[in-house]
């Protein structure tokens, strides 16, 4: 079977990264292989789905064509900087072209440790592994910026976590694995001549219009900036909390990475926090984007050796890029939320309308997507996710009166059920898939993994796919699984 697999990254200054070969394990399966995605980086799909595909993917072949590296970064982990983590379980085995042209990375996550693996094995076990691939999936499917999943596969093999637990290896897919901190690797180490191989090869692959600018390093933050605060206002439109926004998860390219505690919210609670390690809820739903602009601004100053000309003149230049930065995502989001409440031309009082609905929603903790896809029939289907719906009532009648200046009904109810999913990953469908698989029954992962790949398509064999959990089934707390 043939990887034709390019070396971008491996061609940049080899103190940039290190050489790490996967470590074979004894006894590899498919959990999935994603089909859709093999064709489109040009494999052949079903080879990839047999022994020689699997045999790769598990980390027991290299192809001859793999430049097997993981890469170096560094990153300011809840707000403390760190300034030498880098690939650790993960390892890079090359670039494939998709079918648009775009080069795409190819990576296997817990195939074993690498130099940067510090005291931990590089392993991986199915929880994590699954999450990421159903999750990243649903995203991808969604339209929201992300790194995909390939395959995941079980390696046969067990590993030490708090209790004994089947590994697994996730291929992960991503445009770029470039982040914030791989930025802040260089420039703390005043590290210029690796800074500018960084900054040119971003701007070459991924900017290429940043080129051209005066300070090609400012433009190239601008857009950075843009695609973040696209990014989280993505996020803030589906419910999602990424849960570690660390500048090591922060991606150049703006694609949601490292799918670690993330969630969505059943109930909406704007300072709704899941992740059992992020105590102070710095990464709470609604501080993802200041927190966004927090680590755009560790980006503006390592990139500062290069805009302007001396570190007085960067400033100058750079802080407006971050100064405007919530004003870009604020827009950004607000045109999401329109989407969502099927408003087509822009009336002043639009905004309120979007954020008054948010704290009806907050007071009474409405589920976040029930009520937007409720809406997408009718207020009064909406209605029922409020246990006290007299403020709900209020607002309905705005919203009423205010969309019929737009569009009449069934073009309404069918922009709206479009933006407006049915079925999301819902946490506790995450954990008993989770559960199940580690117990050897994959049904749960089949059946959560078809539910998602039409989330706008209410489906009466998976109505129970749109509730959200019981009492007994509600998850409050999410963790690395690291
Ligand atoms: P994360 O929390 O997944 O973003 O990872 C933070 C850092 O810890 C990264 O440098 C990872 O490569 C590293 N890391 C996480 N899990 C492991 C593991 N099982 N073995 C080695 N390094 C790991
Ligand atoms: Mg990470």
């Amino acid at each position: 079977m043939q990887f034709p697999f390019t070396a971008r990254y491996a061609s940049l200054p080899s103190h940039m990264y290190e050489g790490a070969l996967p470590t074979p394990v004894s006894d590899p399966s498919y959990l999935l292989v994603n089909h859709e995605l093999a064709l489109d980086l040009g494999l052949d799909a079903d080879a990839l789905a047999g022994a020689e595909g699997l045999a790769v993917l598990a980390g027991n072949t290299i192809p001859v064509t793999a430049t097997p590296l993981s890469m170096a970064y560094a990153a300011h982990q809840f707000g403390h900087f760190v300034p030498q983590l880098g690939d650790g379980r993960a390892i890079l085995l090359g670039e494939l072209r998709d079918q648009r042209g775009v080069l795409q990375d190819v990576q296997l996550k817990g195939a074993g440790p690498t130099p940067y693996s510090r005291r931990g094995d590089g392993r991986n076990w199915f929880g994590p592994v699954l999450r990421e691939y159903v999750i990243s999936e649903w995203m991808h499917t969604m339209g929201v910026p992300t790194t995909r999943a390939l395959a995941a596969v079980a390696t046969g093999e067990h590993i030490q976590r708090q209790r004994v637990l089947p590994g697994a290896i996730l291929t992960r897919v991503a445009r770029s694995h470039i982040r914030v901190g791989t930025f802040e690797y260089f420039s703390s180490r005043q590290d210029t001549d690796g800074l500018t191989a960084l900054v040119d090869h971003v701007i070459a692959h991924h900017f290429p219009d940043a080129a051209a600018a005066e300070w090609p390093a400012l433009a190239l933050l601008q857009a950075v900036a843009q695609r973040q605060a696209e990014l989280v206002a993505h996020w803030l439109s589906v419910g999602f909390i990424h849960g570690v926004m660390n500048t090591d998860n922060c991606s150049v390219t703006g694609d949601t990475i490292d799918y670690g505690p993330c969630a969505f919210m059943d109930d909406f609670r704007e300072h709704q926090v899941f992740s059992s390690i992020d105590h102070r809820g710095r990464y709470a739903y609604s501080n993802q984007a200041p927190v966004a602009q927090w680590n755009l601004s560790i980006l503006a100053r390592s990139l500062l050796p290069l805009i302007g000309a001396d570190i007085k003149a960067g400033v100058a230049l750079a802080q407006p890029v971050v100064d405007a930065f919530p004003d870009i995502l604020e827009s950004a989001r607000l045109a999401l939320f329109r989407r969502k409440l099927g408003l087509v031309t822009h009336k002043e009082d639009d905004d309120a309308l979007v954020n008054d609905l948010l704290t009806v929603m907050n007071d009474d903790e409405a589920d976040f997507t029930r009520t937007f896809r409720g809406l997408s029939h009718s207020a009064s289907v909406a209605r029922a996710e409020f246990a006290v719906p007299q403020a709900f009532d209020a607002w309905a009648e705005r919203w009423t009166s205010r969309v019929a200046l737009d569009q009449d009904e069934d073009s309404r109810r069918a922009a709206m059920q479009a933006v407006n999913p049915a079925y999301i990953p819902r946490n506790h469908r995450i954990e008993q898939m989770i559960e199940a698989a580690v117990l050897g029954n994959l049904t749960p992962l089949h059946t959560l993994v078809d539910v998602l790949s039409e989330p706008f398509v209410e489906r009466t064999e998976y109505a129970d796919y749109a509730l959200g959990p019981a009492p007994n089934e509600v998850v409050h707390a999410t963790f690395c699984g690291t």
